[in-house]
C-alpha cells in the first residue's frame, strides 16, 4: 500500500459510461404518480419541463449509459479529481484506519454540482432549448448551471431564495459573471412571486417557492426548460462519475474501503459516490458499508417516514415515494444550506429500506469542529455540507483507534467552503447551536402527507 497523498487519473481515465442502479435495484422502486390523479407519470408529464433525454434516462433500466464526447470533453476541465490519503489527520487522530477522500471541490465552481449540469445543459442545447430556468438556495447549483450555460450558449436564469440573495452576495456574483440573470424569491416576473409578494411584500423566500416560479417560467414556453440539481434519479446518474474514478484510484491504492461515507441533501453527491461501490458489493458478495449523513436539524432518512410525498411546498411536483419529513416542513437555519431538503431521492430511499444504506444523523457544532480538524490537518477548507461526511469519518476512524481495528475508510468531499466564511465566523466567534429538530413538529408535517393507496 503507497504512503501517497494523492491518487491522480490521466484524462483519458475519465469513465466512457455513468451508471445506472436501476438496472440492479434488490427491491421495486416504486414509480412517481401525477399530483391530482395519483397514477404513475408517463413521459408527456414532464415533456414540458424536461428535454426528452433526461426523460428517458430518469426512468431507464439500463446498466450503463454513454457518456457524450461534448460533455466529457468538458468534465475534463477538472476530471478525473484526485482521491486523497488523509494521512496528516490519520496521524492527527492517531488512528490505525486508513482514510481516503475524493475531492469534488476542484471543480470551477467548487462542488460536485457541475458533473450534471453540464450533462443536463448539453442534452436541453441537443434539443433546440433556447434558455433554461432554475432555483438556487445558498447559490451551489445556480452557480453550476450558469457555468454550464455559458460553455454551451444558452440563456440561463436562476430564482435565488430572497434572504441568500442579500446575505451570499459572492455565490450571487458567481451566477452573474457566469452570464446568467438571476432574480430574487419572490419576483415581480412570475403569478406565483406577485401573490407571494401580495401576501407579504416582505417575506424572506423559500426553496419551495423559488421552484414554483422557475417552473411556472419553464411550463409557458416550449423553447423554455427547467432543470434540477438534485433528488432526481437522472442528477443521481450523472454524479456516478466520482465512484467510478474513485473504484480506479483505491485499486491503483492496493486497498478497498471497508466504509462508504457521504452527506445527503437531496442525495446526488452521496449517490455518485456510493453506486458503484454498491454494485460492487452486489456482484462480488462483500460487506462494504454505506453511511448517508445528515443534519440532525434535517433527520430524513434517520427519522422520517417512508411514504409518498410532494417535492415542493406547494404540491406540484409530482408524488415521490421517499423518507420525507413531510412536504410543509420548515428547517432552521443550519449553515449546511444544501443539506435542508424535507425529502430524498427515490433510490436513496429504497436502498435505505432495503438495508443497504444506513442513515446517520450529526450535530452542527460536532459538523463545524471535524471541518477544522480537517482544514488545520489536511489544508482543505471544507463546505459545511461536506463537514458532514468529514465528522462520520473522523468518528469511525476514532471507533477503529478504540478497537485497535484497521479499518479502511472513503469519504467524498463534495465541495470546499470558500464561500461559508461567514458560517466559519460564526462558529469561531462560538455563536453556532445545534438543532434537534422537534417530536411536535415533526408529526405536524408528517400528518399532511398525501393520501395515497
Ligand atoms: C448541494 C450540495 C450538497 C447537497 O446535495 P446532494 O444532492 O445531496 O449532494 C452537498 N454538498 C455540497 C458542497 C453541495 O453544494
Amino acid at each position: 500500500m503507497a504512503n501517497d497523498h494523492k491518487i491522480l487519473l490521466s484524462e483519458s481515465e475519465l469513465p466512457h459510461a455513468w451508471y445506472n442502479i436501476m438496472a440492479d435495484m434488490p427491491t421495486e422502486v416504486p414509480p412517481p404518480l401525477h399530483p391530482a390523479t395519483h397514477q404513475p407519470v408517463g413521459p408527456q408529464d414532464l415533456a414540458p419541463l424536461f428535454p426528452m433525454a433526461l426523460i428517458q434516462q430518469e426512468v431507464s433500466t439500463e446498466r450503463y449509459i454513454e457518456i457524450p464526447g461534448a460533455v466529457r470533453d468538458i468534465l475534463r476541465l477538472w476530471r478525473p479529481s484526485p482521491l486523497h490519503r488523509a494521512l496528516n489527520l490519520e496521524k492527527a487522530l492517531g488512528t490505525p484506519a486508513r482514510i481516503y477522500y475524493k475531492n469534488e471541490g476542484v471543480s470551477p465552481a467548487g462542488s460536485h454540482k457541475p458533473n450534471t449540469a453540464v450533462a443536463q445543459v448539453y442534452y436541453n442545447k441537443m434539443e433546440g432549448v433556447r434558455s433554461i430556468t432554475t432555483e438556487t438556495g445558498a447559490g451551489q447549483w445556480g452557480s453550476a448551471l450558469a457555468m454550464a450555460c455559458q460553455m454551451f450558449d444558452i440563456e440561463c436564469r436562476v430564482w435565488m431564495v430572497k434572504v441568500s440573495y442579500y446575505q451570499k452576495p459572492y455565490r450571487r456574483s458567481l451566477i452573474q459573471l457566469w452570464g446568467a440573470s438571476v432574480l430574487p424569491s419572490p419576483s415581480e416576473v412570475t403569478e406565483a412571486g406577485r401573490a407571494a409578494l401580495a401576501r407579504d411584500p416582505n417575506t424572506s423566500g423559500s426553496l419551495g417557492l423559488a421552484i414554483s416560479e422557475a417552473v411556472e417560467v419553464a411550463a409557458a414556453d416550449e423553447a423554455v426548460k427547467y432543470s434540477l440539481g438534485s433528488v432526481l434519479n437522472h442528477v443521481l446518474l450523472h454524479q456516478t462519475v466520482i465512484g467510478e474514478e474513485a473504484l480506479k484510484q483505491m485499486q491503483i491504492a492496493g486497498d478497498y474501503p471497508d466504509v462508504v461515507i457521504g452527506c445527503v441533501g437531496g442525495g446526488s453527491n452521496f449517490a455518485g459516490m456510493a453506486f458503484p461501490f454498491v454494485r460492487e458489493r452486489m456482484e462480488r458478495n462483500l460487506d462494504t458499508e454505506f453511511l448517508a449523513v445528515e443534519p440532525t436539524a434535517c433527520p430524513t432518512l434517520t427519522r422520517g417516514k417512508y411514504a409518498y410525498d410532494f417535492g415542493d411546498v406547494s404540491g406540484m411536483t409530482p408524488l415521490i415515494k421517499m423518507h420525507t419529513l413531510g412536504h410543509d416542513f420548515v428547517p432552521s437555519g443550519i449553515h449546511a444550506g444544501g443539506l435542508r431538503y424535507h425529502g430524498m431521492a427515490a433510490l436513496i430511499s429504497a436502498l435505505v429500506d432495503a438495508k443497504v444504506i444506513t442513515g446517520r444523523a450529526v450535530a452542527q457544532t460536532d459538523v463545524f469542529k471535524a471541518a477544522l480538524t480537517f482544514a488545520r490537518t489536511e489544508g482543505i477548507v471544507p463546505a459545511p455540507e461536506s463537514a458532514h461526511a468529514i465528522r462520520t469519518a473522523i468518528d469511525e476512524a476514532l471507533k477503529a483507534k478504540e478497537t485497535g481495528e484497521e479499518k479502511c475508510i472513503l469519504f467524498n468531499l463534495s465541495g470546499h467552503g470558500h464561500f461559508d466564511m461567514a458560517a466559519y465566523d460564526a462558529y469561531l466567534a462560538g455563536e453556532l447551536m445545534d438543532f434537534e429538530y422537534p417530536q411536535e413538529s415533526m408529526d405536524k408535517s408528517l400528518a399532511n402527507l398525501p393520501a395515497v393507496e
